[in-house]
């Protein structure tokens, strides 16, 4: 298992004394923004309590409990995620009723190794309504030793019944330093770690990823795309085809923030308010994406609406 970050290391010390102090509760609802380390810190704290014979605070990696984990194999340990379609075609974007009956009947029986008993659900904000419903009945019998641990970047997708029966424990981004401090140990200049991290408001792990994948040359890119279309130099259809050619929903994700920024730096004018709108329109169009409309029609929409928005605030600039 990967080692944790010292973010990660301070959520997973915070679970861990829980354990021990016998104040974990049944029921917990990790949140944290995508990325950040939730399953990371659920698979460690799992191995650790499944563990025989846990060393300076985390799993052996050897005993008999840790072998059948590292093995995929331990019966007390469930991971609930996406699974394939009827058809197994594709990945279902659903948690679904089945998989969730199926952790309420293995939390009815005996742990098979004498110890605990867990089960993850990640994205728990990915349950459906059905299956929402089947969980609220596992969360109304609680048994002692078996742990339910849901991991949610958007728990308010989840219903409230569920939230309230469950231990909230967040996962934030760290503190500047600490991220800036992880980043500059990953090999990266104090300067361009400074940058990534702003770009993606603090979160570390995205800065590193964008760093390392291109992600902010693409950021810079957008920037400037949206500086031509403001001032006509290029046409909306032509700089969604552009898009198209890239992550679409990581082109219009950086739009929206790189147009929040700029209504940041202006004075809170009719400007200020078309850019906040703006931004509102792209984070519908984001949620678009995922659906079956064609996405060069959602992007060349979104662009045409920014020229409208854009172009004579331009010209009230620069007559
Ligand atoms: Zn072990």
């Amino acid at each position: 298992m990967a080692a944790l970050t010292d973010w990660q290391s301070e959520t997973y010390t915070a679970l861990r004394d829980a354990h021990e102090r016998g104040q974990l509760g049944h029921a917990t609802l990790l949140t944290g923004p995508a990325q950040i380390g939730k399953r990371l810190v659920a698979d460690t704290l799992a191995a650790y309590i499944l563990c025989h014979q846990p060393q300076s605070g985390f799993a052996c990696g050897q005993c008999r409990a840790c072998q059948l984990r590292l093995a995929g194999t331990h019966p007390d340990l469930r991971v609930v995620t996406f699974e394939l379609n009827k058809e197994g075609t594709k990945l279902r974007t659903e948690i679904v009723i089945d998989q969730l009956r199926a952790v309420s009947a293995s939390l009815a029986l005996t742990p098979q190794m004498g110890g605990a008993q867990i089960v993850i659900v990640d994205p728990a904000d990915a349950i459906n309504h059905a299956a929402a419903n089947a969980l609220l009945k596992t969360l109304e019998e609680p048994m002692p030793n078996r742990y339910l641990w849901l991991l949610a970047a958007n728990p308010g997708n989840l219903p409230q019944t569920i939230r309230s029966r469950c231990q909230k424990i967040e996962m934030p981004v760290p503190k500047r330093e600490s991220a800036m401090a992880w980043l500059k140990s990953s090999g990266q200049s104090a300067e361009a770690a400074a940058a990534a991290l702003t770009a993606a408001r603090g979160h570390p792990v995205l800065a590193r990823d964008w760093l390392a994948n291109g992600g902010m040359a693409l950021r810079a890119r957008i920037d400037n795309d949206l500086d031509l279309l403001a001032q006509s130099k290029r046409l909306p259809s032509e700089v969604a085809e552009a898009w198209m050619q890239e992550d679409p929903d990581l082109c219009v994700r950086f739009a929206a923030e790189l147009a929040v920024d700029r209504a940041a730096a202006l004075p809170p004018s009719n400007a200020g308010r078309a850019l906040a709108t703006w931004f509102d329109e792209a984070n519908r169009a984001r949620a678009l994406l995922r659906t079956p409309v064609r996405p060069n029609l959602i992007l060349t929409e979104l662009l045409v609406d920014w020229c409208r928005k854009m172009v004579p605030l331009n010209k009230e600039r620069r007559p």
